[in-house]
């Protein structure tokens, strides 16, 4: 009785998770957050290898930014890299333990890099995700949450987002269906944590506001300069509305 309980359970749950609903933030409030992805692919350790594909960040990242947009923040990406980990040996020395900084260390030095949030993406470690620093956030394939009415479909854009708010200075909280509680597939912001992101992402230089960025991007392209002009384009293109501004960077973000 349990077990078929349980598995009518199992096949009702996706019918419960709503979509996340569409942001309704205007184009001039929106702030881009350049974002550098690491999928790290390592030759003889498997833990240390995605199966994530572009494609399937693509999609990841439309999930995020429509979270995000709640609260008027877009993460761009400023490129998708494909490496093998630094350092294999030190998953198969610290696995097991509790305490994650050791992740630190497989990050490859070549592609470290100012002025930008860095994820790394890998198949397995104790935890679903973990922030340590703006340049070491780790998230793994085989993130499971707790499902939430409302709550995300896929762990990893949630456990994507739930990072890039500590990133962004956010704390734990209880309240199950919020971004910030752990474990749960919760998307949602309070107004006091809309504003907490808004105010610690102005205050890095890297992070532009939107009608900034597109003005800059305008003026490069009646300057005659398409290919820079594209590169600010590109990540206005994927912020979730449609209205003129986006419409043109999208036009315009391949020259
Ligand atoms: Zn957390």
């Amino acid at each position: 009785m349990h077990r078929v309980l349980a598995s009518i359970f199992l096949l009702a749950t996706p019918l419960l998770q709503a979509e996340i609903k569409p942001p309704k933030t205007p184009f001039d409030d929106y702030l881009v957050a350049p974002l550098r992805v690491h999928r790290l692919v390592t030759p003889g350790e498997l833990n240390l290898t995605t199966t994530l594909e572009e494609k399937d960040l693509h999609r990841i990242f439309e999930k995020v930014n429509r979270i995000w947009g709640h609260a008027g923040v877009h993460f761009a990406f400023e490129s998708i890299i494909t490496e093998p980990a630094a350092n294999p040996n030190a998953y198969r020395q610290n696995h097991k333990s509790r305490q994650l900084r050791w992740l630190l260390a497989i990050r490859p030095k070549a592609s470290r890099k100012a002025d930008c949030f860095h994820i790394y993406y890998i198949k397995r470690f104790l935890a679903n995700g973990v922030y340590i620093g703006g340049d070491g956030m780790f998230v793994k394939d085989m993130a499971r949450l707790r499902t939430v009415e409302g709550g995300v479909g896929e762990p990893i854009p949630r456990v994507t987002s739930h990072e890039l708010g500590h990133a962004l200075t956010l704390r734990h909280r209880q309240e199950v269906t919020n971004l910030m509680a752990s474990g749960t597939s919760g998307w949602t912001f309070n107004e006091a944590e809309i504003k907490q992101a808004r105010d610690a992402a102005k205050k890095l230089k890297w992070i532009r506001s939107a009608p900034e960025m597109l003005k800059e991007a305008d003026a490069l392209y009646q300057q005659g300069d398409k290919k820079k002009a594209a590169l600010l384009y590109r990540q206005l293109a994927g912020i979730p509305l449609r209205c003129p501004e986006t419409a043109r960077a999208k036009t315009r973000s391949n020259p």
